[in-house]
């Protein structure tokens, strides 16, 4: 199962977020603590979203191992940002291994990842891509669980629902149809992070000034907390709400 991570605060190098740390990103992606349904490391692809100003994110996505690529080791010692969003992938069995089934997924201001699998894929989503409109499954990323996820939350929030709703509706729908299903989503604007704890683990660590929501904590220092199983966590820099899923 992949590891991901949303950060909102003061401006940090991406290096300080995904290499430095002694558990960072980067060590996740081929020493993981705490993988489950099957994955060992997190080889498949990797991707960062980071905003470099007001304007749209930008994104650096490839599918391979981070370790492999030199070019984000150097880019992120130079590139800061307010809000990162980043992951490192272990494929499901069967799907794809292209840059384009790494998250982040984007549309405007949005990024979104996926830390986990839609049990039954594809069948059981047959019924909730339906009602999709046939455009955007024309143009999904790329035939996988995570970017019809992606498509799904997407809808939500292009018809105007809160974005917290929108995460928590479609954590809901999928996980009807498709039990047994793991949902760790993130998704965020630059500006708040909604997390999802549906089948995996989830740490945040939240200063007066910062947020970091990760699959596992970066380091062993004081102030990580376990998000519980089943919760949204909604978080601007400054401020975190936490409530069980079916609640927003
Ligand atoms: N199922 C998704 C994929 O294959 C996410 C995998 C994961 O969390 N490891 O891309």
């Amino acid at each position: 199962m992949c590891r991901h991570l949303a950060y909102l605060g003061p401006p940090t190098t991406l290096r300080e977020l995904l290499f430095d740390p002694p558990h960072s990103l980067l060590r996740q992606s081929w020493l993981p603590r705490d993988m489950r349904g099957g994955g060992t490391i997190n080889a498949d692809g990797f991707g960062v979203g980071w905003y470099p100003g007001d304007g749209p994110p930008v994104r650096y996505r490839r599918a391979q191992p981070i370790w492999s690529d030199p070019t984000i080791a150097e880019l992120a010692a130079v590139t800061s940002s307010g809000a990162v969003l980043a992951a490192v992938r272990s494929a499901t069995v069967g799907m794809a291994i292209v840059d384009a089934a790494a998250a982040p997924f984007a549309e405007g201001r949005w990024l979104f990842s996926h830390n986990g699998v839609v049990r039954g894929w594809p069948d059981s989503m047959v019924p909730l891509a339906a009602a999709l409109p046939v455009r955007d499954l024309l143009t999904l990323d790329v035939a996988t669980d995570s970017a019809l996820l992606w498509a799904l939350v997407r809808d939500r929030l292009r018809a105007g629902v809160a974005p917290a709703r929108a995460v928590a509706e479609t954590v809901t729908s999928v996980a009807t149809a498709a039990p047994g299903s793991r949902l760790n989503l993130l998704l965020t604007d630059g500006q708040r992070v909604i997390a999802t704890t549906a089948g995996h683990a989830l740490s945040l660590r939240a200063t007066s000034d910062a947020v970091l929501l990760a699959s596992e904590p970066h380091d062993d220092e004081p102030g990580w907390r376990a998000v519980p199983e089943g919760h949204l966590v909604l978080a601007t820099a400054s401020e975190v709400r936490q409530q069980p899923i079916e609640t927003w």
